[in-house]
C-alpha cells in the first residue's frame, strides 16, 4: 500500500500527461508560454481571485510576499507552532522574527485566542513591530479566517494564507487560497494538487501587489527581463510542470477532491470510537492533504505505527517536532507552557495512507489493524 499513490493517478491520466509534456518538448518552449498562462488563469478562476502568480515552489511563494511587503529585521510575523519548517523559515530568511503561536488541538490550526495574546505580548514588550500573520491550512483544513481577519484588522497586520496543503478546501463555499491579503500554495508532488517536481503559486486580489510579484520573481524586471528596476530573484514555474498541472487540475476538479472526502468519511465511520478522528467544523471542506488521527500517548502512537508497518501499511508522523524546538531557532527563549497543544500533538498524531485512489479494501485493512489493537 502506498501512503500517497501517485502511480495510480499517473496510470489513469498517462495519455493526457504524456502528450502534454511531449507538446512542451515539441515546441521547445520550456519557460513561460501558453501552458503557464493557461494554468494561472484557470487557478485564479477556480480559487475565485483576480491574480495567480506561479513560481518555483511554495517556500519561494511566501518569500516573495515577504519581499513585496518589505518585511525585515525588527518585524514580528506570527506563525503556528505546528507546521512544516518552511512557514517560519521564510520569516527568519528575510531577517524578521517568527513568533510561534500554539494551535487548536482539534483542528490543528492556529489558536486565535493565543494569536491575539501573542500580538499583545509583542506590543507590550515594544521590541518588535507586529506585521503579518501566516495561518496554515494544516492537512487541508482552512484555518479560522473569520476570526483571523478580525484580529488582523484590529491590529493592522497582514494575513498570508499558507495553503501549501490547503488547495481545494473551503469555508462556506469560499475557496482556500482566497483568504487574507494574499495566499500561497505548493505543487510539491505529494500536495493535494502536485506536479512532477517543484512548483508553487501566489494568489491575490491586489493589482499592485500582483504587478510587484511578477517583477520580483523575474530579477526585478521593469519593461522586460533586461530592464531591472529592483532586486528580485529567479522563481518561475517550468512549462513542463504547468502542462502536467493543467491535466491534474481537471482531475482534481472533476473527482479527486470528492474522492478524497469519500475516503475521509469511510475512515471516520470505521474508526469512530476507536481513536480520535479528524474534526472538520460545520461549513468547512478539507482537501485532506493528510488524514491524521490522535492516540493517547507517544507509546501508543509509536506501537500503532510499528504494527501498521509490520502489516505493510505506511504511516507518517506530521510533525515530530514543534517549530519552537527546531535547533535553527535554539536560544530564542521560548516558554514550553505557551505550546501545550503542539507539544501534545507531536507525541500523539499519526497520519494514515490518504489519496483519492485509495480503495475501500485498503481502507478496511488499515482500520482492521487499528481496531484489532484497541
Ligand atoms: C510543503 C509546505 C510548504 C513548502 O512548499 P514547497 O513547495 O515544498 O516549498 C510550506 N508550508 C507548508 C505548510 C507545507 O506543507
Amino acid at each position: 500500500m502506498e501512503f500517497r499513490d501517485l502511480k495510480a493517478q499517473y496510470n489513469k491520466y498517462k495519455n493526457e500527461i504524456d502528450s502534454a509534456i511531449q507538446e512542451v518538448i515539441n515546441n521547445t518552449n520550456f519557460i513561460g508560454g501558453k501552458e503557464v498562462n493557461t494554468l494561472e488563469q484557470r487557478l485564479a478562476e477556480y480559487v475565485g481571485v483576480k491574480h495567480c502568480i506561479s513560481c518555483a515552489n511554495g517556500t519561494e511563494a511566501m518569500t516573495l510576499l515577504m519581499m513585496a511587503w518589505d518585511i525585515k529585521e525588527g518585524d514580528a510575523v506570527f506563525v503556528p507552532d505546528f507546521t512544516f519548517f518552511s512557514t517560519g523559515e521564510i520569516v527568519s530568511f528575510v531577517g524578521a522574527t517568527p513568533v510561534f503561536v500554539d494551535v487548536d488541538k482539534d483542528t490543528f490550526n492556529i489558536d486565535t485566542v493565543k494569536l491575539e495574546q501573542a500580538i499583545n505580548k509583542v506590543l507590550d514588550e515594544g521590541k518588535l513591530t507586529p506585521k503579518v500573520v501566516i495561518p496554515v491550512d494544516l492537512f487541508g483544513l482552512p484555518a479560522d479566517y473569520i476570526e483571523i481577519e478580525r484580529i488582523a484588522k484590529k491590529y493592522d497586520i497582514k494575513v498570508l494564507e499558507d495553503a501549501a496543503q490547503g488547495f481545494g478546501g473551503s469555508i462556506n463555499g469560499k475557496k482556500a487560497c482566497s483568504f487574507g491579503d494574499a495566499a500561497t500554495t505548493s505543487f510539491f508532488p505529494a500536495k493535494p494538487l502536485g506536479c512532477y517536481g517543484d512548483g508553487g503559486a501566489i494568489f491575490t486580489n491586489d493589482d499592485e501587489l500582483a504587478e510587484l510579484l511578477n517583477s520580483l520573481k523575474v530579477h526585478g524586471k521593469g519593461d522586460n527581463k533586461y530592464d531591472n528596476v529592483r532586486i528580485g530573484v529567479n522563481s518561475r514555474l517550468d512549462s513542463i510542470q504547468a502542462a502536467v498541472l493543467n491535466v491534474k487540475l481537471t482531475a482534481f476538479i472533476e473527482h479527486e477532491l470528492e474522492d478524497v472526502n469519500r475516503v475521509y468519511r469511510l475512515y471516520n465511520e470505521k474508526l469512530k470510537g476507536i481513536v480520535e478522528t479528524p474534526v472538520i467544523p460545520e461549513s468547512y471542506v478539507s482537501s485532506f492533504a493528510q488524514y491524521t488521527i490522535k492516540l493517547k500517548s507517544r507509546e501508543e502512537r509509536d506501537a500503532l505505527q510499528t504494527k501498521l508497518k509490520e502489516n505493510g501499511i505506511p504511516s507518517m508522523v506530521y510533525y515530530v517536532k514543534p517549530m519552537h524546538k527546531q535547533s535553527a531557532w535554539a536560544d530564542s527563549g521560548f516558554v514550553e507552557s505557551d505550546f501545550e497543544a503542539t507539544n501534545e500533538l507531536c507525541d500523539t498524531v499519526l497520519s494514515l495512507p490518504m489519496h483519492p485512489y485509495l480503495s475501500e479494501y485498503d481502507i478496511n485493512r488499515v482500520c482492521e489493524i487499528i481496531s484489532d489493537m484497541f
